[in-house]
């Protein structure tokens, strides 16, 4: 039988600019971009991956830069912020941070932990949570953050919603997490649940908004929030178990770094099972993450086409000028 799911995978969000992207997730989150590869439905637009040294899941945030996207809107039925856990001695770290960086944030108390909240430069809303829960993930040491102070993976995501109900449903039943508990949040009543593996991105917040508006996509919005499995086999499992319960699953799709199933949950989040297989590594080595534009072999052959196409992006820092399209 299938394991509990252990927490967050990857978060997928769409935004417009992938330059000012890059040097957001890099140099001021203090991320690797762990992959540049295009957007395998719309080869025209970059896939760019960013997480710990080696992108290991539950620090893996992707995006969608389309360029010159409008903003969307959060909303009911997305999922509306991304937080990352820090060690609670590196709270004062990224407070001055924030503030020599002139990022605007505000700071509120979760649960009992700080949580200072921001938004990228599209406008989704980010937050850097102070938990003892922090788990080591595999730090870059090229990047702008010492050890000590380097965000530490994904501590979860939350929701949006009118109706807890189905969120509850497939969070505990289909995918085994635990209730937590809930308290007031300023959009609502904010419910927590975590994975009982513990570990890096292991809750799911689900606010609950009745009546209030629906999300709208576009830049700035969160596409969808990918679970973990362990195997293909359970992923498998999964795939069958959520059928029986009338989810409208997709087959297994190749995604080169892991093997993905999407649903949609009734409150109309979309949800992906992911491998952790075969990982980053599969097609450049360790050392050469994110230098080079990657494609599956279905496009090597439209490589100089797609070059020619998608904008130019560099972090001469790391090496890296992919892009032609100024
Ligand atoms: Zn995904």
């Amino acid at each position: 039988m299938r394991n509990p799911a252990q927490g967050i995978h990857h978060i997928t969000v769409m935004a417009s600019h992938p330059q000012r992207n890059i040097d957001f997730y890099t140099q001021v989150l203090g991320q690797r971009m762990v992959k540049v590869t295009v957007n395998f439905d719309d080869p025209g637009t970059y896939h760019l991956y960013y997480g710990d040294r080696v992108g290991t899941p539950g620090t893996i945030m992707t995006f969608f830069p389309w360029y010159g996207a409008k903003r969307g809107q959060r909303g009911n039925g997305e999922a509306v912020a991304t937080g990352y856990t820090i060690r609670p001695q590196s709270l004062p770290y990224w407070t001055e941070r924030l503030q020599n960086l002139s990022i605007p944030f505000t700071t509120s108390t979760r649960f009992g932990e700080t949580v200072l909240t921001l938004e990228d430069p599209d406008g989704m809303l980010l937050e850097i949570i102070a938990s003892s829960k922090a788990s080591p993930v595999e730090h870059w040491e090229n990047g702008p953050i010492e050890a000590e102070n380097a965000l530490q993976g994904f501590h979860g995501v939350t929701l949006w919603v009118g109706n807890l109900k189905s969120s509850q449903v497939l969070l505990e039943t289909h995918l085994g997490m635990v209730y937590v508990g809930s308290e007031a949040d300023p959009e609502g009543t904010r419910h927590r649940f975590e994975a009982v593996s513990g570990g890096v991105g292991s809750h799911v917040d689900v606010v609950e908004r009745p009546g209030k508006g629906k999300g709208r996509s576009g830049a700035g919005t969160i596409h969808h929030v990918a679970m973990r499995t362990v195997s293909d086999d359970e992923q498998q499992e999964y795939m069958h178990a959520l059928f029986a319960k009338g989810y409208g699953v997709t087959r297994v799709q190749d995604r080169q770094y892991f093997h993905s199933i999407y649903f949609r949950d009734l409150s109309g989040v979309l949800f992906e099972i992911a491998t952790d297989a075969p990982g980053f590594a599969v097609d450049e080595p360790e050392t050469e993450l994110g230098k080079h534009l990657k494609l599956p072999e279905w496009y090597e052959p439209r490589r100089t086409d797609i070059e020619n196409h998608v904008r130019k992006i560099t972090s001469p820092e790391y090496g890296i000028t992919i892009g032609n399209r100024e």
